[in-house]
């Protein structure tokens, strides 16, 4: 599980998280919306300590994240992978080198074993003929689906994702979707920030909304999205759906 207990963080003078509480269970799929600047990032990026709260908790696993010695938190970061919006994959590595390099290096697999992973995680997302390719000669949701790919190389138990569609052209997002939704049927833990409703009517079991660093809305999808029960819930809504 991870727990947030009172998270508060900023940014100079610019207060961004005030206040977060919330435990996301083992195996729980859960989506986090809300209007840009509210702290979505912020919140994710705390998660796996990318980011230090300024006061609260965080734990994972039962572990508190800020006393962990840099051995634990490269242990811990092994079980959370993060997908970001703009893919983030090496430019001058192949596809398969994307994959294959932090399994090496981190889990001492060896090469052949990174290999077989990575091609078989590949194929699972579609893209295993672009093996042998470099990023920039993919499409955006190409690239992504290898993003996804590269995270589950490294088998986490966590996956986060910070709005992985957001930066795709309207054609791409269905299979980018498609294969989250795959990932979710296994029992991984998934925090998603998205504003594609279908995808957290269909997977998510709840719906973080959160508004100037605060969570204001907690719930089943039907809940939060049929009936919010905070007046800024239903201005946000009824601007993007
Ligand atoms: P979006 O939907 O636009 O991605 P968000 O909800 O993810 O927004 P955050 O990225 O968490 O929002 O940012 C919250 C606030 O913190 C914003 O006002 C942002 O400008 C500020 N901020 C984020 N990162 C930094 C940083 N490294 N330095 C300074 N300010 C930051
Ligand atoms: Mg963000």
């Amino acid at each position: 599980a991870v727990k947030m207990k009172g998270v508060r963080m900023g940014f100079g003078s610019l207060e961004v998280l005030r206040g977060i509480d919330v435990t996301i269970p083992v195996g729980s799929k859960t989506v986090i919306i809300g209007p840009s600047g509210s702290g979505k990032s912020t919140m994710l990026r705390c998660m796996n300590r990318f980011e230090v709260p300024a006061d609260g908790e965080v734990e994972v696993f039962g572990n508190n994240l800020s006393g962990l010695s840099d051995g634990q938190l490269h242990n811990l970061r092994q079980d959370m992978s993060m997908v970001f919006q703009n893919f983030n994959l090496y430019p001058h590595k192949t596809v398969l080198e994307n994959l294959t390099l932090a399994p090496v290096r981190l889990k001492r697999l060896t090469p052949a074993e990174a290999r077989e992973i990575a091609m078989n995680n590949l194929e699972q997302v579609g893209v295993a003929d672009k093996a042998s390719m470099y990023p920039n000669q993919l499409s955006g949701g190409q690239q992504q689906r290898v993003a996804i790919a590269r995270a589950l190389t490294m088998q986490p138990k966590i996956m986060l994702f910070d709005e992985p569609t957001s930066a795709l052209d309207p054609e791409m997002v269905k299979g980018v979707l498609d294969v989250m939704k795959d990932i979710a049927r296994k029992d991984i833990t998934m925090v998603v920030v998205t504003h594609e409703m279908g995808f957290a009517q269909s997977v998510a079991d709840r719906v973080l909304f959160l508004d100037e660093g605060k969570i204001v809305e907690d719930g089943a999808p039907a809940q939060v999205f049929g009936h919010p029960t905070h007046e800024r819930t239903k201005r946000f809504l009824s601007q993007i759906l």
